[in-house]
């Protein structure tokens, strides 16, 4: 028989027990790093968040020495610089750049990583900005296409013809929130959040098991919310022309995502749309491509991959939203008196 005295102490025990196991589950920690051209802010729960997050922001950092397109050491440098030979890259260039010619066809060619010698010819990689005239434009864009990408994935190794360079920006933070995700779930994180810019990453549930809620930035303001989006274990990836842009002299506008086929900013009416799904690094390069390819087209994309949520804000005061988000997303006050079209 169990006394009162050791009943009482066993009680005692097992509340300790389990302050203790709350505690370790919710012990959060924080990291933040300049990298990929943005601040990030990393954040974990669980015992070993810490050492979790340092791991996943060394990968990171190794990601943004692989494919930086200025950094002269980089992977993507040397292959630029190649001059069509072909050369051995890693397992991750060799990933980005298969990813990067399915999206390339499943999109009809608006996203195109071969832009690379346009968009350094606007200042859009270097900010010494400037508009090229159309000749120059129709000269550069005679390198630009997917067929002069010759991937070969036994063996890791490309080459890339007709003058072709490449540039990764249009989909590389995405990859980049996705293998911290699978670093972090590895190291047993069950719940963490990633915010990479435009680009936020979530680990599971918040710890309380609850959904995150993620704000979609006004792409007119940038202390004002479209509205949140709650997820569990997925991607938010934003894009727009008001993350980078230039002003000419005439007040006349210009921004970084670039249509293929014109080589000039893509003249769309979405001023941002945001993909949400499971896989960061697809919603990254798909968030760039319904913007250069505007609300019809983007719809159409949408209605026929299912697995991908959307919420697209348009130029005629029109909040685009599918299906599988409806529940999930709340229109903030500023956005409230804007036509919702379900997609
Ligand atoms: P994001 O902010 O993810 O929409 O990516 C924009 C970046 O992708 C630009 O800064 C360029 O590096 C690159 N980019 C611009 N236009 C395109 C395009 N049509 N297809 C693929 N990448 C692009
Ligand atoms: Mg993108």
């Amino acid at each position: 028989m169990i006394c009162k005295k050791t009943l009482s102490a066993l009680l005692c025990a097992a509340s300790v027990i389990i302050l203790c196991s709350c505690t370790d589950r919710n012990t959060e920690n924080e990291t933040d790093l300049f990298a990929m051209d943005t601040y990030m802010t990393l954040k974990a729960y669980g015992e070993n968040s810490k050492s979790a997050l340092e791991k996943a922001s060394a990968k990171i950092r190794e990601l943004e020495e692989l494919l930086s397109v200025t950094d002269e050491n980089s992977e993507i440098f040397g292959l630029n610089s190649a001059d069509g030979k072909r050369t051995e890259i890693s397992d991750d260039t060799s990933f980005l750049i298969k990813r990067s010619l399915e999206i390339n066809k499943s999109t009809n060619a608006a996203f195109d990583i071969t832009l690379y010698p346009v968009s350094r010819e606007w200042g859009f990689t270097t900010g010494d900005y400037k508009v090229p005239a159309q000749t120059r434009l129709d000269e550069l864009l005679k390198s630009v296409g997917s067929e002069n990408i010759i991937l070969d994935t036994n063996d890791n190794s490309v080459s890339l013809l007709n003058g072709a360079n490449i540039d990764l920006g249009g989909i590389a933070k995405g990859y980049a929130g996705k293998c911290a995700a699978e670093i972090l779930k590895n190291e047993g994180i069950k719940s963490a959040i990633l915010n990479m810019g435009g680009n936020v990453q979530t680990i599971g549930a918040k710890p309380d098991g609850s959904s995150w809620i993620v704000g979609i930035q006004d792409p007119t303001d940038s202390h004002e919310l479209v509205g949140t989006v709650e997820v569990i274990d997925k991607a938010v990836v934003t894009s727009g022309g008001y993350e980078r842009y230039f002003e000419d002299e005439a007040g006349n506008t210009y921004w970084h995502i670039l249509d293929p086929k014109t080589g000039r900013p893509a003249k769309t009416d979405i001023l941002s749309v945001t993909v949400i799904g499971i896989d960061g690094t697809t919603c990254d390069a798909l968030s760039t491509s319904l913007f250069v390819m505007g609300i019809d087209s983007a719809c159409g994309y949408l209605r026929s991959n299912r697995e991908y949520d959307a919420v697209m804000v348009s130029d005629d005061k029109t909040l685009y939203i599918t299906q599988g988000i409806t529940e999930s997303f709340s229109v903030s006050d500023k956005f409230s008196g804007y036509k919702i079209v379900t997609v």
